[in-house]
């Protein structure tokens, strides 16, 4: 699986744009986002789903012409915060395409979802049921919710971003009766209609077979239901960060894990539902390259190599452990390469961007370096630790770039700070 977005000429050009040229008209760090990658990707998985759903997860990236791309390319659109619905809805996305979805919703985000009418929310607790059917009661129809189930599939990836377990924070256990008590009080709620179930079992996975353990357990609880118009099967689809490494393969996917549903409802007696995806990540990881320049070479036990950003613009090493690949973009250095490792400009030990990465050996301050597969978790992560501004996100295509989100300034930090 390619790490690069697919327009890139690696390390050099993306969308037919020298990455030098980014840097001197943008200014580093920044982040650079290959529009036809991410079309492509939209219709890679609209294509090998058809005909079920498929519905951007906005938390990986948004903005507004991320928006645009997703309702172009007929892809539904998840939100899990008022904010991100905020952006959606600034952009005109569909309200009944949108899903909104979270553990902890606040009374904002649930009256911002009802105000837009958005098509789905995914209830994740029994009170918010009660909560979301008092808000709702003013609406003309009901609101359509799926209930977010824990199926106890262990998706073997980190625990961080491991969310089909019991014993973590999201959705309401099978086991335990509590997702079948949340599915009660919706149907004792007017104001509410059940439209089907929802999982979301994790990130980074690379295999179909949680999918499908996943897929069954959901079912034979729909069955037990009596059976559900919906089932959403969430995201979490792994790409390669590194050479070498292996993505989760949609076609795969596609052929597979709607296979266990349909067999698993015929077994049960059930009518199949309609189903829905939601990849985040795999959509618009490897469509974003950042782009560091070098502060410093400093050579002791190993060789560390500084840049311009770090943990404010990437902060998923220090979180998950993650690997990254790094290429010199600026010009064909030496020839023979040394280990490196690529550290951040901030106060912790931990601000790695890559460690143990080969680099050209004669790599110095005022290179460009560019780091692959920094689409999706990047931006929407990003901080201002050390009050650090945070980076522009540039387009490209065809030749051209421009910018989507501006570099933050100072000013903007000094303007919120009102005491
Ligand atoms: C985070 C999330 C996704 C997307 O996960 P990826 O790993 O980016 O594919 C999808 N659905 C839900 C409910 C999520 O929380």
């Amino acid at each position: 699986m390619n790490i690069w977005p697919l327009t890139a000429e690696p390390p050099f050009t993306v969308g037919g744009v020298e990455l030098t040229a980014i840097a001197e008209r943008f200014g580093t760090p920044a982040y650079v986002l290959d529009e036809e990658h991410v079309r492509h990707r939209c219709r890679e998985y609209r294509k090998a789903l058809h005909p079920h759903r498929v519905a951007y997860a906005g938390k990986a990236f948004l903005c507004r012409a991320m928006v645009r791309w997703v309702r172009e390319e007929d892809l539904w659109l998840d939100v899990c915060s008022a904010g991100e619905l905020a952006l959606a809805r600034s952009a005109g996305f569909p309200p009944e395409r949108i899903l909104l979805h979270g553990n902890g919703k606040t009374p904002e985000d649930l009256a911002a979802a009802l105000d837009y009418g958005v098509g789905r929310i995914v209830v994740d607790s029994s009170t918010e049921v009660t909560r979301l059917a008092a808000l709702a009661d003013d609406l003309r129809h009901p609101q359509k919710v799926l209930v977010r189930v824990t199926p106890a599939v262990d998706p073997h990836v980190h625990r961080a971003i491991a969310t089909g377990v019991e014993d973590q924070k999201f959705g309401l256990s099978l086991a335990s009766g509590a997702a079948a008590e949340a599915v009660r009080r919706v149907l004792g709620q007017p104001s509410l209609t059940l439209a089907g179930l929802h999982c979301h079992i994790g990130s980074q996975i690379g295999l179909t077979d949680g999918y499908e353990t996943a897929a069954r357990r959901l079912v034979a609880f729909m069955a037990e239901l009596g059976g559900l118009p919906e089932l959403n099967l969430g995201g979490g689809h792994a790409v390669a960060y590194r050479p070498g490494e292996r993505g989760l393969d949609v076609q795969t996917f596609a052929d597979r894990v709607p296979y266990a549903v349909a067999s698993e409802c015929a077994a049960r007696g059930i009518p199949r539902p309609e189903l829905t995806v939601e990849p985040g990540r795999a959509i618009v990881a490897a469509a974003g390259v950042t782009l560091y320049r070098v502060l410093g070479v400093k050579h002791g036990v190993r060789t560390f190599v500084v840049v311009d950003g770090g943990m404010s613009d990437n902060p998923r090493p220090a979180l998950y452990g993650s690997r990254y690949a790094v290429a010199l973009a600026g010009r064909r250095g030496a020839a023979d390469s040394r280990p490196v490792t690529v550290v951040g400009r901030h106060c912790e030990a931990g601000d790695v961007i890559a460690a143990d990465v080969p680099l050209p050996a004669d790599v110095r301050p005022g290179d460009l370096l560019a780091v692959p597969c920094t689409g999706a978790y990047h931006h929407s992560m990003a901080s201002n630790y050390n009050q650090v501004t945070r980076p522009p996100v540039v387009a490209v295509r065809g030749g051209r770039a421009w910018p989507l989100v501006r570099r933050e300034t100072p000013e903007d930090l000094i303007r919120r700070d009102v005491g």
